[in-house]
């Protein structure tokens, strides 16, 4: 008894967080990454979802974003990318061992906070500019610490993704000359 209540707890997390997934426009490949649906069981959920009277969303098509250096193009993406590094610090999503970043790999035993995470970033910033998918990379990227690393802002200490393999020390938005003008983009919803 115990052991069937215990596969139930289990499947029924793998619905949920699927459902979360596809709320937030994933795609079907990150899905059955993240919960171990197979893909006809996430296409039946697709359209009990939205059947179920779910907000429209769009199936994206081919594959998940992969480039790193996305989260650096431009300073609105840096600021978001810093808030939603910061939420996965804050809620273990992202942790670290005298420095070095414990790996983060798809699985339904961390897929509940990373949705949290999302969730906790999209609550925070007026109009997220990172997608679901896009954040999955960043954590994910972050956690192997190659392309992408936490830093701290040369001037003010604030924490950063940053390119680690930078010429210069990295700065946050309001202590780079361009911060003042974009740091008006980000507000909070309270
Ligand atoms: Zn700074």
């Amino acid at each position: 008894m115990r052991i069937s209540d215990d596969r139930y707890s289990r499947d029924r997390l793998r619905l949920d967080i699927a459902i979360q997934f596809i709320r937030h426009e994933a795609r079907t490949h990150t899905i059955r990454q993240w919960t171990g649906l197979t893909d006809d069981r996430i296409r039946k959920l697709y359209r009990s979802y939205l059947h179920g009277g779910g907000l429209h969303v769009t199936r994206h098509r081919g594959k998940s974003p992969q480039q790193a250096g996305y989260f650096l193009r431009t300073v609105r993406l840096r600021q978001e990318a810093a808030v939603l590094a910061s939420i996965g610090c804050l809620l273990g999503v992202l942790h670290y061992s005298r420095g070095t970043p414990a790996r983060l790999s798809p699985g339904i035993g961390r897929a509940a906070s990373v949705c949290q995470a999302y969730d906790t970033y999209c609550a925070l910033v007026a109009e997220p500019a990172i997608t679901m998918e896009h954040a999955v990379l960043l954590l994910v990227t972050l956690s192997h610490g190659v392309e992408l690393a936490l830093q701290g802002c040369r001037e003010c200490g604030a924490l950063l993704v940053a390119d680690p393999l930078a010429l210069h020390p990295a700065r946050c938005v309001v202590c780079s000359p361009e911060g003042p003008r974009a740091s008006k983009r980000l507000t909070c919803n309270h």
